[in-house]
């Protein structure tokens, strides 16, 4: 093993804890012992000082890796491990290896986490049934359903002397916390983890507790019972954040003027197509896609077909999802559409997915065009302003123009009407979704945009109204408040982003309230005339960079990748005068100097 051991320290009589990737409790009777998780193994060296001579069994409270990644590839062993019932898809290495296969054959990059242990353990026997016991020399271990970290997760209750111990594996952590709390995040977008968790917890304080003892961090010796009830209030408070972002508004959907063949036309140039497409057409009859997926683009064809004599040259993506830039390839080879494609989420889906990013389209979707971060640019008749609008992921746009005298916002998933997922496309750590950073500055940006019409994915046509978007600024606040509440660290770097987003950081310096104050860049409009449509690209409000270096990964990817030229000055803010927020009604835009 190698690997230097800290010493036990004596928990109660015959019970020890010895600190290695995760706190490893073993409980003795006579000359055997049984653990309570694995880590590296490198505990082991100290049995012989603890006077046991074997192992009998060691039980995992869940399949994280550092729960037992020391037992990966050893088939062979001594003892006998078992693990909570219902473990078995991922913990056995032939499920997780079927697994792994299936994936292989996904256009996107799957759901995971990054404490999976992917090798597996083999060998393990998942028969640990909550609200059964197992014995151990005289130590009854009753199996309690915490779950949180994983759906299955169990804490062992276990009497020894005149003290009730509790096994609590990442249940609970010290000063009412969980170690890495975006494991409560079950999916992108609800609270189940959340809930499930504050369950277990409730069920742990149906029970007379004296110690809680954790897999990470100090053992909690004085006043448990008063910990999990902090952490009970917690849970249910991160719960309320997963939840409505918006509570009361109504969602103002906006009727089509006409619907076909899985088609909605809504302004005379604009169509809403199949899931997530929409299709603006110019005068010239050249048409722009936002968010082309696979799925829809059969509906696009139909469209295309009604329309007769419009052409896609032009592609515009709202965020990093698959299912709004899949089908973009589809489109640039039939129609030669060139790919206008924002910074943040050309970082994104310009290369293959790595790293545990979900919903991330396998095949790199190439720019043609960078367009500038914050800034505008512009398409034939269509004057765009375009900014970083991050929300459900960091990697998110939002794209304005005019249409039919509307001001039509291309917003993707970061906020939809109330009655479709809580009002979000939902937040969690490996979305990267930001509150200061993110929902907090893109609600602002939409108070000083004032569109009136919010097209979004999901055929989520919506009235934009200023009421829902001062809500979500406070759920935003709260939300932040929830996720960090339960991070041990009390930080929400280390605890909840940096494990999924080691890199993320770099240059992100977060600003609290003038975070929402987004500085924009104006791209130079050529006024260099359209021309009619060919085979050729026809953009003519798109000039080369100068003296500005590519991307370095989107140079690596593509070939020739033009840039919407930003101005360097002036620097201009858009903010809400707070009186003119209240009154409602008119244009609220101003311009605040550069800083
Ligand atoms: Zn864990
Ligand atoms: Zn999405």
């Amino acid at each position: 093993m190698g690997e230097s051991v800290s010493k036990p320290v004596k928990v109660a009589r015959d019970v020890w804890m010895i600190p290695d990737r995760c706190n490893v409790y073993v409980l003795k009777a006579g000359k055997s012992g049984l653990a309570i998780d694995f880590g590296s193994g490198a505990w082991m060296q100290c049995l012989p000082a603890l006077g046991i001579e074997r192992i009998e069994q060691v039980l995992l409270t869940h399949h994280h890796a550092d729960q037992c990644a020391g037992l990966a590839g050893a088939a062979e062993r001594e003892f006998m491990v078992r693990s909570p019932a219902g473990e078995k898809p991922n913990i056995d290495p032939a499920d997780l290896a079927r697994r792994i296969q299936e994936w292989k054959k996904l256009t996107c990059a799957p759901y995971f986490h990054n404490a999976a242990l992917w090798q597996g353990v083999p060998g393990v026997v998942c028969d640990l049934h909550p609200d059964s016991e197992l014995w151990f020399g005289p130590f009854c271990l009753r199996i309690v359903h915490t779950p949180g970290h994983g759906t299955h997760a169990c804490s062992y209750v276990v009497e020894a002397g005149d003290r009730q111990l509790c096994f609590c594996g990442d249940a609970a952590h010290e000063g009412a916390t969980i170690w890495e709390p975006y494991h409560l995040e079950w999916d992108h977008w609800t609270g189940e983890g959340a809930l499930a968790a504050w369950q277990g917890i409730k069920r742990l304080l149906g029970i007379g507790i004296d110690r809680l003892l954790p897999s990470h961090g100090p053992l909690v010796e004085s006043a448990p019972n008063k910990t999990l009830r902090a952490l009970a209030d917690k849970l249910l408070n991160f719960y309320h954040a997963k939840g409505c972002i918006a509570p009361g508004e109504k969602d103002h959907f906006i009727a089509p003027m006409q619907s076909f063949g899985g088609t909605r036309h809504y302004l005379d140039a604009l169509y809403q197509f199949g899931v997530n497409g929409y299709l603006l057409v110019s005068k010239t009859k050249e048409g722009l896609v936002v968010d082309p997926s696979l799925a829809d683009l059969s509906f696009l064809d139909n469209l295309l077909k009604r329309l007769g004599n419009v052409r896609p040259t032009a592609i515009l993506i709202t965020h990093c999802h698959a299912d709004h830039c899949d089908g973009a390839a589809n489109l640039q080879a039939a129609y030669q559409a060139r790919t206008y494609l924002h910074p943040k989420i050309a970082e994104k889906i310009g290369r293959p997915p790595s790293g545990p990013t979900p919903y991330l389209p396998v095949k790199p979707v190439q720019a043609d065009v960078l367009l500038p971060e914050n800034g505008t640019w512009t398409w034939n008749e269509y004057a765009f302003r375009v900014a970083h609008w991050p929300g459900q992921t960091w990697w998110h746009a939002a794209y304005m123009t005019t249409v039919d005298r509307q001001k039509v916002l291309f917003g993707g998933d970061s906020f939809q009407p109330v009655s479709r997922w809580n009002g979000t496309g939902g937040f969690c750590a490996n979305n990267n979704s930001r509150f200061r950073e993110g929902f907090i500055p893109s609600a602002r940006l939409m108070l000083a945009w004032q569109p009136d019409i919010l097209a979004n994915g999901h055929r989520c046509v919506f009235r934009f109204t200023e009421s829902r978007f001062r809500q979500i600024i406070d759920w935003a606040y709260f939300a932040e408040r929830a996720v960090l509440a339960l991070c041990p660290s009390g930080d929400l770097e280390t605890d909840y982003y940096k494990p999924y987003h080691p890199h993320e950081r770099n240059g992100v310096v977060p600003k609290p309230e003038t975070a929402g104050r987004l500085p924009e860049h104006r791209a130079e409009p050529t006024g260099r005339k359209t021309p009619a449509p060919t085979n050729k690209a026809t953009l003519a409000s798109a000039p080369k960079a100068k003296g500005k270096p590519r991307p370095k990964k989107i140079a690596k990817a593509t070939k020739a990748v033009e840039r919407v030229k930003p101005k360097v000055k002036p620097v201009a803010r858009h903010v809400v005068s707070k009186k003119k927020q209240k009154k409602g009604g008119g244009n609220r835009e101003q311009h605040a100097g550069a800083s």
